[in-house]
């Protein structure tokens, strides 16, 4: 029987990242997927993912999390006098000393007449903010992890999984599979693979829409900066100008940041919520200098895999850490931009049981009931 140096379950956003790294050093690795990404059935599709060097969710997040296949627009992000996800933008950047520009809404509607909001709105626009695009960033890491010899399973949903003292092993279409250390990056779905230690995620469905730009140039690159409008008990509303490509529609993709109800991956197929389509059109046309509202063009729905406290959950699996089971999930809705990051993380974690990255704040031990 073949015996790899490690598998890596799930290769989407952080998987294939983990499988690029892991190949790109020397490991044998085996990565296995249930469907063949990059796909639409998980948290990684509709063409685009905002990124930002200042993150307002944790400074500790503030990393390279590399060039490629980074479209650079710029990144506004504001909200009313006191919103937390300026506040946290201009902290984060103090802290890691990263340039951004604080500006009311006054300056900001000056200097970006695409935009409406009130004159005493707190602001911050970073340059180097933008957006990367999911589905070729997933099909460039696994086609770098073939050319570093990571051998693949596609189609192959993987059953079971366990660890021993003599490593870990996984079953997938009545076969097991053998390894010295196992990654478990499997999205959405970690809540099935983690049975009864999966409490604590909480899978939500969200929606995307792409609205008719008209063809007006304010909209569209490199007029219009990625954007994000704090609304205080109210999910944040975000916007990223037009991209054609990869299947994703044509329009400006607008949604709402965690409006998404409790879900499980089955649910994601199902036909688009057209309330919440009406939610995320609505707020985002209250940003945007339009006489009238910009309409839908499509919609479709992805999944965000929530934690308790919105941090990554990303570490050693507290029961087999002699086997170097390392899991990778929560992701929150705002995992993406550090895939690539996250992929060196999980490799570390793989082959030394240990890494140098700062992600001691996502253990999976900070949550008494498991993962
Ligand atoms: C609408 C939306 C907007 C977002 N916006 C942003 C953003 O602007 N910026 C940002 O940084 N992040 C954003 N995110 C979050 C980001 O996209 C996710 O955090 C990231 O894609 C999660 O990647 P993942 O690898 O955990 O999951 P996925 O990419 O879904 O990968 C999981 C993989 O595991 C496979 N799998 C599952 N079960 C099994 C099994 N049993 N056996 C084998 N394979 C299995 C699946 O087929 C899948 O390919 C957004 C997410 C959504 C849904």
């Amino acid at each position: 029987m073949t015996r790899f140096q490690c598998i890596v379950v799930g290769l989407g956003a952080m998987g294939s990242c983990a499988l690029a790294e892991l190949a790109r050093r020397g490991v044998r690795v085996l990565g296995i997927d249930r469907f063949a990404p990059p796909h639409d059935r998980g948290s990684s599709h509709g063409g685009s993912r905002v990124i930002r060097l200042s993150y307002f969710e944790h400074p500790d997040y503030s990393r390279d999390a590399g060039e490629a296949l980074r479209h650079e627009t710029g990144l506004i992000v504001g909200g009313p006098v006191g919103n937390g996800a300026s506040a946290g933008m201009l902290r984060s950047a103090r802290e890691h000393g990263l340039k951004v520009e604080a500006l009311d809404g006054a300056e900001l509607t000056r200097r970006f007449p695409m935009f409406r909001v009130p004159a005493d709105w707190e602001c911050v626009f970073e340059a180097p903010g933008g957006f990367v695009r999911p589905e070729r960033t997933i099909a460039a890491a696994l086609a770098d992890a073939a050319r570093h010899g990571a051998e693949m399973r596609l189609d192959t949903p993987i059953e079971r999984w366990g660890a021993d003292a003599r490593g870990a092993w996984v079953e997938c279409a009545g076969t097991r599979i053998e390894a010295e250390s196992l990654v478990l990056a499997a999205g959405a779905w970690m809540p099935a693979l983690l049975a009864g230690r999966a409490a604590t995620l909480r899978p939500t469905r969200e929606t995307i829409v792409w609205l008719d730009d008209r063809g007006d140039e304010r909209f569209r690159r490199p007029n219009m900066p990625v954007w994000l409008f704090d609304r205080g008990a109210l999910p944040a509303v975000y916007g990223i100008p037009r991209f054609d490509g990869m299947g994703a529609p044509s329009g400006m993709k607008v949604g709402l940041h965690g409006d998404g109800p409790d879900a499980t991956p089955e649910s994601i197929a199902r036909e688009v919520d057209a309330a919440a389509v009406a939610r995320a059109t609505s707020a985002a046309n209250e940003r945007l200098a339009v006489d009238a509202p910009l309409e839908v063009v499509a919609a479709r729905h992805c999944l965000y895999t929530m934690s308790p406290d919105t941090d990554f959950v990303l570490g050693l699996h507290p029961e087999h850490p002699a086997a170097r089971v390392a899991i990778a999930c929560g992701f929150s809705g705002h995992g993406f931009k550090f895939a690539p990051v996250i992929g060196e993380a999980l490799a570390d974690l793989a082959m030394h049981g240990s890494t140098a990255l700062p992600i001691g704040f996502l253990s999976p031990q900070r949550f008494a009931k498991g993962v």
